[in-house]
C-alpha cells in the first residue's frame, strides 16, 4: 500500500510533478487540496495501478486533459475526449470580444462553427442566457461531447447541428454573430509534433499547406448567413493576422480588425458585414 504522501514524494523529481498531483486527485475523485489535507491516506491497489498508468501516459506526452477527461474554459469545467480539441485559454479572447460587440442585447442569434467540446458556445450561453445559440461540428462524436457539456451546465438554449461549416445550415435564418475557432495550423508545421498536439484530432488542427483553407471557406461563406450589420469573429495563427484581414475585406466585411492575446500575439480577427447578401 502507498500513501498520498509517498506517491507525491516519488513524483517530486518528475518534470510533471504538478500534473502527478492532479492525476492522483482525479483517481481519488477529490480535489487537489484534499491530497494535502490527508497525506497519510492509503490508496487501494487498483487506485495505485490506475494512477501509475495515467502518470505513465502523461510522461509520454499525452495532455493532462485527456487523462482526466476534463478541462476548464471560461470557468466552466468541460468534458473533453480525444474527439475534441482541448480548449485553450487564448480562445477566451474570442469570447470576450464577442461579449463586447455593439450588438443589441436581446434576441441575438449566434452561431459557433466547429464547436468541438462546445467551449465557445457554452461560454457565450453562460454569459448571455437571452441569446439563442447554434453550434455545429463535422464530428458526431465531438457533438455528443458538446451536448453532454450543455446538459451538465444546464445551458439548454444551444441547438446542435452535424455540419461541415455552413453546409447543413439554413441561409434564410441569418445570424447576428458567427464565431469560430477552426483548424488553422499548416500541414507539416513542426508545432504539430510538440506540446501534446499529436494526441489531438488532426482534423481540428490542420487546414491545408498554409493553414488557411478552413478560414477561407468560413470567411467567404459567412456573408450569406449574416444579418445586415452582423459580425464574424475567427481565431487564427499568430502569423495569419494580415492574411485573414485580407480575406475579410475581399469578402466585403468592414470594420476589420485583429486582436492580440495575453502574450501579445495576433490571435483573432473580426469584421462587420454591412448589408444582406
Ligand atoms: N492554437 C492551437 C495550437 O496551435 C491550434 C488550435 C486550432 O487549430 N484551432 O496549439
Amino acid at each position: 500500500m502507498s500513501t498520498i504522501k509517498e506517491l507525491l514524494h516519488h513524483a517530486a523529481d518528475l518534470p510533471q510533478t504538478a500534473d502527478a498531483a492532479l492525476i492522483l486527485a482525479h483517481v481519488l475523485n477529490k480535489d487537489r487540496s484534499w491530497l494535502y489535507a490527508w497525506p497519510e491516506h492509503s490508496l487501494t491497489p487498483d487506485q495505485i495501478n490506475q494512477y501509475q498508468q495515467l502518470l505513465q501516459r502523461r510522461l509520454q506526452g499525452e495532455p493532462l486533459a485527456y487523462l482526466t477527461g476534463c478541462k476548464e474554459f471560461w470557468s466552466l469545467p468541460l468534458k473533453v475526449s480525444q474527439d475534441t480539441l482541448i480548449p485553450r485559454p487564448e480562445t477566451e479572447l474570442l469570447v470576450e470580444t464577442a461579449l463586447e460587440l455593439p450588438l443589441r442585447d436581446d434576441k441575438i442569434h449566434a452561431l459557433d462553427l466547429g464547436t468541438g467540446s462546445g467551449a465557445i458556445a457554452l461560454a457565450l450561453a453562460s454569459e448571455k442566457p437571452q441569446w439563442q445559440l447554434s453550434a455545429t461540428d463535422i464530428s458526431p462524436k465531438a457533438l455528443q461531447v458538446a451536448k453532454e457539456n450543455a446538459r451538465t451546465h444546464g445551458l439548454q438554449q444551444i441547438q446542435f447541428f452535424l455540419s461541415h461549416w455552413f453546409e447543413t445550415l439554413d441561409a434564410t435564418q441569418p445570424f447576428d454573430l458567427i464565431v469560430s475557432n477552426p483548424p488553422y495550423v499548416a500541414e507539416g508545421d513542426p508545432h504539430l509534433q510538440r506540446d501534446g498536439l499529436p494526441h489531438e484530432p488532426i482534423k481540428a488542427l490542420t487546414a491545408g499547406d498554409d493553414g488557411l483553407n478552413d478560414l477561407r471557406t468560413i470567411i467567404q461563406h459567412a456573408p450569406h448567413y449574416l444579418q445586415p450589420l452582423g459580425w464574424l469573429i475567427v481565431e487564427h495563427g499568430v502569423d495569419q493576422g494580415e492574411a485573414v484581414q485580407a480575406l475579410f475585406r475581399q469578402a466585403g466585411f468592414e470594420q476589420v480588425s485583429t486582436r492580440q492575446d495575453l502574450e501579445r500575439r495576433d490571435r483573432i480577427s473580426l469584421g462587420c458585414y454591412p448589408r444582406s447578401r
